[in-house]
């Protein structure tokens, strides 16, 4: 079954109200030039949303948010609920990437959790998997893929062909250091497996690689049978090398 192929960039904690202004006017004009279908969306820091979300409409880019809380609302300073981020016409979020894993202390449960809250609220979460370098060197790497996937699973089996997968290994996020198209094609053949055993429409997630993809290497990784998409940190900055990004995704589908 062909999936429409989803691009995701993750603009992490960078940014200004000037600069994204010029970087999404940039996007707006160059999709304008591109045929193909492929789904475009821009991960933004929470205080621009608004602003984003004015700055796509019309447009075929999609708003996302970087993280959502597991709670619905009350005393959780700091913390912004599924409802809120849908007021701002947010379209998906990322759960557990491996940087609030890494320094918020984020666990498995947590990241379903969440995961659960964004379903509940009409929001797609694009949830994050991955392993760190020691992991991958002792031979784990499977292992923890399936675990922090399952974990999802097991909370929110009844709606999981809904969501959004991305294979991030921690090693190849933001180092210049990219997973071979054939060791993210194995992570993330490995991954259509587990959501299969989960449910009968595993054909329909998307499963995205994340780490280090620019504009040299997607159309390669984006050929993988079961690489669906990117989720593209630092390349989702610069608006040509986006755009080339989203470029080779509309030729794998052509
Ligand atoms: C990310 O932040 O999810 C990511 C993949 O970053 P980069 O593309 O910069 O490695």
């Amino acid at each position: 079954m062909a999936r429409t192929k989803l691009i995701a960039g993750n603009w992490k904690m960078n940014g200004s109200l000037a600069a994204n202004e010029a970087l999404l006017g940039a996007l707006r004009a160059g999709l304008e030039g591109q045929q193909g279908a492929c789904t475009v969306a821009v991960a933004v820091p929470a205080p621009y949303l608004a602003q984003v979300q004015s700055l796509v409409a019309g447009s075929a880019i999609q708003l996302a948010a970087q993280d959502v809380s597991q709670h619905d609302g009350g005393a959780y300073t700091g913390e912004a609920s599924a409802t809120m981020l849908r007021e701002f016409g947010t379209r998906y979020v990322l759960v557990g990437h491996s940087e609030r894993r890494q320094y918020h202390g984020e666990s498995d449960a947590a990241v379903a959790a969440k995961a659960q809250k964004a379903l509940a609220a009409g929001i797609t979460p694009i949830v994050c998997v991955g392993e760190t370098l020691a992991e991958r060197e002792a031979g784990q790497t499977m292992d923890v893929v399936r675990r922090q996937l399952a974990a999802v699973v097991h909370t929110n089996g009844h709606c999981i062909s809904e969501i959004v997968v991305a294979y991030e290994p921690v090693w190849a996020i933001g180092t210049g250091r990219t997973a071979t198209p054939q060791q993210a094609q194995e992570v993330h053949a490995v991954l259509r497996a587990q959501l299969a055993a989960a449910t009968g429409q595993a054909d329909r997630v998307p499963l995205l690689y994340g780490g280090s993809m620019n504009a040299a290497n997607a159309a390669e990784l984006l050929a993988q049978a079961d690489i669906d998409g990117g989720l593209v940190g630092g390349a989702s900055l610069k608006a040509q090398d986006f755009l080339q990004i989203i470029a080779a995704a509309r030729a794998t589908q052509a």
